[in-house]
């Protein structure tokens, strides 16, 4: 029987990772739910979206068409925004400073949570973010909360972005995950919590596989 999964925590604790490994071995399909609001972002920056305008904000997200396509090279799903592939320019440091501010917004929320429980009618699916287990999907068959020390969190994030940007310093890695962390756990909205019937996961000290191995076991219970 297919089920839904949600994986909820701070940012970079390996969710999405260890979201996308469950969801080939299950054969489900996976979904970033961060990703989306990454989109959504980068779209009010572009246009210049004054988002303390509750107006502006509806008219903008009335523009904005959200999907997901399989990429064959990577093996992962790219985040197309009105038929864009913005799946690198999402991961900009730009976008992750102003995204959580973005996904604070009611009507943001809205928008999106629609869309994530429209994709949730279809079972055999893995989806991870902040509220997926709490307000998107209350009553999902398995629910993790992923944990993991905040020091491993910056060294982790602090690699993967400086491969991409060697310019970039700890200090910088550590205060955006910080800022995130603060303002989606005190939002108003959803606010980032570990739901009651979830099951928590700390991996400061697990490897990939590990975590992969344990996940997969609650899957098959
Ligand atoms: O998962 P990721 O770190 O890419 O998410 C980026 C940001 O999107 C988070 O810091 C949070 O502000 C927002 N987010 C959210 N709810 C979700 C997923 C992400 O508010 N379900």
């Amino acid at each position: 029987k297919k089920i839904i999964i949600t994986l909820d925590g701070y940012s970079s604790c390996g969710k999405s990772t260890l979201a996308r490994q469950m969801a080939n071995e299950l054969n489900y399909v996976f979904i970033d739910s961060g990703a989306m609001y990454r989109a959504i972002t980068l779209y009010f920056l572009r246009n210049h979206i004054n988002w303390k305008d509750p107006k502006e904000i509806k008219k903008a997200l009335s523009e904005i068409t959200l999907e997901f396509s399989y990429n064959e090279r990577s093996g992962k799903s790219d985040m197309l925004l009105n038929d864009e592939n913005v799946e690198a320019l999402i991961r900009d440091m730009l976008v992750s400073e102003n995204v959580s501010e973005v996904s604070a917004l009611k009507e943001v929320r809205e928008f999106a949570v629609a869309q994530q429980q429209q994709m949730g009618k279809q079972k055999g699916i893995v989806m991870d973010g902040r509220d997926i287990g709490t307000t998107v999907f209350p009553h999902a068959e398995l629910k993790i909360f992923v944990t993991a020390d905040p020091a491993v969190r910056v060294e982790r994030r602090f690699k993967e972005l400086f491969e991409k940007n060697p310019a970039i310093t700890v200090e910088e890695v550590k205060s955006n995950l910080e800022m995130r962390d603060y303002i989606d756990s005190n939002r108003e909205f959803s606010p980032l919590r570990k739901a009651a019937d979830a099951i928590e996961l700390d991996n400061s000290n697990m490897t990939r596989e590990e975590q992969l191995e344990l996940a997969l076991q609650w899957a098959k219970e």
